[in-house]
């Protein structure tokens, strides 16, 4: 079924381990506990957006996670900015989430 297809698929995922093999250096070890496993998450996140104690729509960071598989620090790496996704899919996800409503209705 198309539902259980992953969004975040094989293609997308190889193209972030060649972004991280690219911008990161080969010795890039975990800050917190120096270990140097690391596992990418396969979803695509979305942190949520916070303001003067309010959680609202608007613009939004699609990003990967690379997770240190012994501490779990996890490293947010920016899905437009790697190339993962278009330049348009922050703005699509943008407009979906500001009031839930079609302008055009
Ligand atoms: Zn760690």
């Amino acid at each position: 079924m198309a539902e259980d297809k992953p969004y975040f698929n094989a293609e997308m995922q190889k193209k972030a381990i060649e972004w991280i093999d690219q911008k990161c250096t080969a010795d890039f070890k975990c800050e917190c506990c120096q270990a140097s496993q690391w596992t990418l998450n396969t979803e695509i996140v979305v942190p949520p957006v916070y303001r003067k104690g309010m959680m609202i729509g608007g613009a939004v960071t699609p990003s990967f996670l690379l997770v240190c598989t012994n501490c779990g620090n996890s490293k947010f790496f920016n899905a437009v900015v790697s190339r993962i996704l278009p330049a348009e899919a922050k703005q699509a996800e943008k407009k979906e989430g500001e009031d839930g409503k079609n302008p055009s209705q």
